[in-house]
């Protein structure tokens, strides 16, 4: 089996324990690009560590990354959880992960999505005060809530472990960023102040360098997953992330000529138009 690479800076003072992932899935590099940076310049000591630590995982899906796709065998981000026996390099992975979400307090998960001209987006799973604040504090521009309660409605919770389920559930606060196109440039830029915002947030810093490029974030709640089918169907429009929707909206038409509809006012969340069979299609959040 293969031992992820992982990075950890220690002030040696009391604080918070930081954990950052890149690369969960591995067609998604601007979480491993703004790792590499601000590791690069707290090695350089352009920015020093005033309390607590913080432990990198620049890669999360090296095998999946080295041949530039989301997974090779299961989604990582579907399977992360124990495995007692594992048969899987990616279940191997999802091991190791487990490690170091449970030594951790707060995890920050680097995502990206798949259309050019994708809005960046903060997950917040399981919404505390402190979560919200920091949530709000990464300026990302929207923060979408509700994730699990969807999964639920949707009756495939049990098959979703992901980074920040697998951390509430050890009682570890996390946050996902999906930080727009895998390819866009700012989406690296993103996610480097994802990660910066994030020390600044917990003390860790002093200041954050980059500005803030929003004033306020645009709150919505998932409320329903569409998963694609053996039915072949189409968007009816060429759908980016955090597009609105109204309520009726028709949002895809499948080849028996029925119509999916967004049933509240609101956006569509991370749409993929080459999902296939049984892969996740789109989201639907409502306003707040
Ligand atoms: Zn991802």
């Amino acid at each position: 089996m293969q031992t992820l690479e992982t990075y950890t800076f220690n002030s040696h003072k009391p604080g918070a324990n930081l954990l950052v992932l890149g690369a969960v899935h591995g067609n998604e590099p601007a979480g491993t690009l703004a790792i590499e940076k601000i590791m690069q310049k707290l090695v350089q000591a352009q920015i020093t560590l005033k309390s607590g630590s913080v432990t990198f995982i620049p890669v999360c899906n090296p095998v999946a990354k080295q041949e530039d796709v989301r997974f090779i065998e299961h989604n990582l981000n579907r399977i992360l959880k124990r495995h007692d026996f594992e048969k899987t390099l990616e279940q191997s992975y999802a091991n190791q992960i487990c490690d170091l979400i449970e030594k951790a307090d707060y995890v920050l998960d680097i995502h990206s999505t798949h259309l050019e001209g994708d809005l960046p987006t903060v997950f917040n799973d399981f919404v505390t005060e402190e979560t919200s604040a920091w949530a709000e504090s990464l300026n990302v521009g929207t923060v979408i809530t509700s994730w699990r309660d969807m999964l639920g409605s949707a009756g495939v919770a049990d098959e979703f472990s992901d980074t920040v389920f697998h951390s509430f559930n050890h009682g570890k606060k996390a946050l996902l960023v999906e930080a727009g196109y895998h390819n866009e440039p700012t989406a690296e830029k993103l996610a480097y102040q994802a990660i910066e915002k994030t020390l600044k947030f917990f003390g860790m810093v002093d200041k954050a360098y980059t500005e803030a490029n929003v004033s306020e974030n645009t709150i919505a709640h998932m409320y329903k997953l569409v998963f694609k089918t053996e039915q072949d169907g189409k968007f009816v429009q060429d759908w980016k992330h955090m597009d609105p929707v109204v309520a009726k909206q028709v949002i895809a038409k499948l080849d028996d000529g029925s119509e999916l509809t967004a049933e509240q006012d609101g956006y569509i969340v991370i749409p993929f138009p080459e999902a296939t069979a049984g892969e996740e299609w789109f989201y639907l959040a409502k306003k707040d």
